[in-house]
């Protein structure tokens, strides 16, 4: 354990790992801090760091390009499931042919930009789509619980071959920020054209090409078809005109169940005092964050994408609609937290039994949502938690980092009765056990419903093939089968590996 006083103190730290090692201060021995997290039980949070002493340091395992074997094929979007996937197909031979119906990370700024400055959302450039995925212009969190499911040393190897701070391999809860995303996003896409890959942008994928039981390639809006050996589907969960492709090409998919509610937001100093018990924190501490959770009588509620020192974004993906997301900076330096908090919808929830019923309710929100306000701009419904929980509209907000702008609204009404339900049930919850998360000073934004997507497009446990498609791989958030950007590049990867096995057979 390391008081924030002693963190930068380096002849601190190897003294106290060399007496740890039963080893003579005078030992020549390398020491390394291999693993740093904060222990914030205490009443002064402290460091807890695992310190190597000797050996040698591990390896990081960086992209390399095998020579080209005469395969090729398909990846419909360029977000972490989709670039992993191409650089996982150039390791073995394979040139994958990337198809993202937004702009490159440059354009796609100028994009994001807009719905500040004009309200507009472009259906294929804003802050879901385009180069580097939803996660671009996001927190940047490279933290996963889903470490089973693949190597996430290699994917943070990787992001730290391709420009991200050699932090990330020690912080056991690393983040990038959106300021740093934009540039590794281009070193993978230089890498990829370098090695032989193809990507284009502005290519939307319309139909699938399908030869029986067999996918043979993709069509383009524009009507061009694009022909590959196997077809990889990492199209992220907000793009609606995927599922609702597959379901009129007679393609399965499932109703999947995924969550919904609102952005909570806190002055920063707030958080700091709850979970730090100090405010102004202590500066070598990292802006405080928070995984919060608890069971209400009809279902959980949950924090969902934590942004410390950050602000809430305008992440609809289509006019007309209302959704919002967060991020922050690589310093996370802004003064506001903000975090969704949300319930569980369940197939169930809903009258329709089809596979895009969900969907359909999720989208129904959105644009209830965008109606409740003026009908033109990103501004949204907001309300002060102990107005929701009291069931009146907020006499007065507090300043947000919202830039669109909020205006006082009655959320207990306007959100889908049961999730209004579990969140006036489960604010109380965590406010009984962090002083403050449901006082006055905490702001609800809505709506928070891209979660994860409502729809699974299913595949084999095995073969990672859709089980009726011979040559389709769903992957990724979209698909169902990931939850964050580790999670999806390793979904990436799981599946580029899928295809090549499929290939050799
Ligand atoms: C604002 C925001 C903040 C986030 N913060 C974090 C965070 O801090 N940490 C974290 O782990 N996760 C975060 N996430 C979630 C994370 O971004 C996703 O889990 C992850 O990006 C999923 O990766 P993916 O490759 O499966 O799909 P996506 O990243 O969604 O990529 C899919 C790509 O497919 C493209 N596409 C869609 N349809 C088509 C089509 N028909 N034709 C061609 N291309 C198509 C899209 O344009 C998109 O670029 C955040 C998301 C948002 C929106």
């Amino acid at each position: 354990m390391v008081e924030p006083d002693r963190i930068g103190d380096a002849a601190h730290i190897r003294a106290q790992a060399l007496a740890k090692a039963g080893r003579p201060e005078s030992d020549p021995a390398p020491v390394r801090v291999v693993r740093r997290s904060i222990d914030a039980r205490a009443r002064m949070p402290r460091f807890q760091l695992r310190v190597a002493v000797g050996g040698e340091e591990r390896g990081a395992s960086v992209f390399r390009p095998a020579a080209p074997g005469g395969k090729r094929a398909v990846v419909v979007g360029a977000g972490p499931g989709g670039y992993f996937a191409a650089l996982t197909l150039l390791e073995a031979g394979i040139k994958p042919v990337l198809l993202e119906r937004g702009r490159d990370v440059r354009s796609r700024l100028k994009d994001v930009k807009k719905i500040y400055s004009e309200g507009l959302i472009d259906p294929h450039s804003n802050y879901c789509f385009g180069e580097g995925g939803a996660g671009t212009y996001s927190d940047g969190k490279l933290y996963t619980r889903a470490t089973k499911r693949g190597d996430v040393d290699r994917i943070l190897d990787l992001f730290v071959s391709f420009g991200a701070s050699d932090d990330i391999r020690v912080d056991a809860h690393p983040h990038l920020g959106s300021n740093v995303l934009p540039r590794i996003v281009r070193g993978m896409r230089e890498a990829i054209l370098a090695a032989g890959g193809e990507i284009h942008f502005g290519a939307h994928v319309s139909d699938l090409l399908l030869d029986g039981g067999r996918v043979r390639g993709v069509r383009l809006a524009g009507g061009e078809s694009v022909e590959g050996d196997a077809v990889i589907l990492a199209t992220g969960h907000s793009a609606r005109d995927v599922y609702q492709l597959l379901q009129r090409q007679g393609v399965r998919i499932e109703a999947k169940p995924f969550a919904l509610g609102v952005r909570i937001e806190h002055p920063q100093a707030l958080v700091d005092r709850m979970f730090y018990h100090q405010s102004p924190r202590h500066p070598a501490l990292p802006a405080a964050s928070y995984r919060l959770a608890c069971q209400t009588a009809e279902r959980g509620v949950f924090s969902f994408c934590m942004c410390p020192g950050g602000f809430v974004v305008p992440a609809s993906t289509a006019p007309g609609e209302l959704v919002l997301n967060g991020m922050s900076l690589a310093s996370r330096g802004a003064p506001f937290a903000n975090a969704g908090l949300v319930a569980e919808v369940r197939p169930d929830d809903v009258a329709e039994r089809d596979p895009l019923a969900l969907l359909r309710f999720q989208a129904s929100v959105e644009r209830d949502m965008f109606r409740a306000g003026d009908g033109t701009t990103q501004r949204a419904p907001a309300q002060r938690v102990p107005d929701f929980l009291a069931g009146r509209v907020s006499a007065a907000l507090g300043r947000t980092s919202y830039i669109p702008g909020v205006y006082a609204a009655p959320l207990h009404e306007l959100l889908p009765g049961f999730v209004a339900r579990a969140l006036r049930e489960g604010l109380p919850i965590l406010g009984a056990k962090h002083k403050g998360f449901d006082s006055a000073e905490a702001t609800l934004l809505a709506v928070e419903s891209r979660t994860s997507s409502p729809v699974r497009i299913p595949r084999d446990r095995e073969t990672l093939m859709h089980p009726e498609v011979s040559g389709l791989f769903p992957c990724g958030e979209g698909a169902g089968y990931a939850g964050g950007i580790v999670s999806a590049a390793m979904d990436g990867v799981a599946v580029a590996e899928a295809v090549v096995r499929w290939g050799k057979k």
